[in-house]
């Protein structure tokens, strides 16, 4: 066990970093986050802020020799760069995992190989292979770039084999994957926890709203009958058990029109639709980052009230600073803001929760005062 006092480390220094780093630093930790970015949202919250490139071998040096473990926040970190510090300290999740989250096409074929369902799909690494993926799929479809999108960049719809080809090609040509666009009834996400023994903690399935590719708003509980809840738990544990994953892992599911089941992505650590953990759950899935990277007990994920999350994005501040005194006056909304300095459209700026018994009147409270912003 790595106990309190000890350095930990985070690569990434977003707001999921940041929200590692005040857990951490609650349990008595000190924190390091390595990120370029001298605003960087998690730098403002550690104790050390290494300002310098993922790659750069003095930070590395500087970070493994310090940390007795280290986390991400961002699957894009460079495999080689969990490789040079794994041979310091414990680098929780391992490297492998990251790997496969960081890319559709392995992430779509270790969870299709583990006899789990995806929505079907094809790996286009050349504009040939466009051809035969579009025999085997329904239109309208997505492409998506292999690595490096997220919240909806990085990918287009399509509906002809002159648009996938056109897409392709705006997209750089790069490997992608082309997937069948599923009707879907709703969106669920499992956030679980692995410590280092194999005990597993799993947040309640939370039910998700997207708009334009971005997460909206987390219902907890969500929706959901208790057997299709315990079937994305199982496929979420059974994933986890074949990584021997340590640390937290999201799985992001669509549950179709028709009742499928399809895992949609895997996320290596705490995930926007786990936020909720922070005001509702008995432990935040950030404070079982820190329990699992530090191999202590993991803690309880038990709901202690429903809640409902909502995000804050950049949209909000086109006209300046949203004005907050309406959804500070509310007496069971939990505001987060992450200290970004400059908003941008879709940029993620903050969230807030909202606690309350009716789950219903929680949504229709939380969209009414988003509105207002
Ligand atoms: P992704 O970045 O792949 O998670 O996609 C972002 C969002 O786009 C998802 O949460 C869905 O709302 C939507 N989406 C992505 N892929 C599909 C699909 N194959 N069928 C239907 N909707 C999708």
């Amino acid at each position: 066990m790595i106990l309190p006092g000890a350095m930990l480390g985070v690569l990434g220094g977003g707001q999921l970093g940041r929200m590692f780093a005040v857990a951490a630093r609650t349990l008595g930790y000190r924190v390091m986050v390595l990120d370029p970015d001298p605003n960087s949202p998690a730098g403002a919250m550690a104790d050390e802020h290494l300002q310098a490139d993922y790659q750069d071998p003095e930070a590395l040096e500087h970070m493994g020799a310090l940390c007795a473990a280290i986390t991400t926040e961002w699957e894009n970190v460079p495999a080689r760069t969990l490789e040079a510090l794994a041979h310091h300290c414990p680098v929780r999740p391992a490297g492998e995992a990251t790997a496969i989250a960081r890319d559709r096409i392995r992430e779509k074929t270790f969870v299709r190989d583990l006899g789990l369902a995806t929505a079907p799909f094809f790996p286009i690494l050349a504009s040939a292979d466009l051809d035969s993926a579009l025999a085997g799929l329904r239109l309208p479809a997505l492409l998506k770039t292999a690595t490096l999108g997220y919240d909806g960049k990085g990918q287009e719809e399509v509906s002809s084999r002159e648009e996938a080809h056109a897409a392709f090609t705006r997209l750089g040509a790069v490997p992608c994957v082309l997937e069948e666009k599923v009707a879907l009834h709703q969106e669920l996400s499992v956030v679980l926890v692995r410590g280092v023994d194999g005990e597993v903690e799993v947040y309640p399935v939370g039910e998700n709203v997207h708009r334009n590719g971005i997460l909206h708003t987390t219902l907890v509980p969500g929706r959901v009958a208790p057997a299709m809840a315990e079937r994305a738990i199982g496929m979420a544990r059974a994933m986890a058990e074949d990584l021997d994953y340590v640390g937290v892992l999201a799985v992001e599911f669509f549950l179709t029109r028709d009742g499928e089941l399809l895992v949609n992505e895997l996320a290596p650590r705490p995930h926007n639709s786990g936020h909720y953990s922070l005001d509702a759950c008995a432990s935040s899935q950030f404070e079982q980052q820190v329990r699992a990277l530090c191999g202590l007990p993991l803690a309880s994920t038990r709901l202690l009230s429903p809640a409902v999350m909502v995000n804050l994005l950049g949209d909000l501040w086109t006209r300046g600073e949203p004005d907050w005194s309406r959804l500070l006056a509310q007496p069971e909304v939990k505001l987060h803001l992450y200290g970004k300095r400059q908003a941008r459209p879709g940029r993620k700026m903050g969230h807030f929760t909202l606690l309350g018994a009716d789950a219903d009147a929680n949504l229709a409270l939380a969209l009414s005062l988003h509105k207002e912003l």
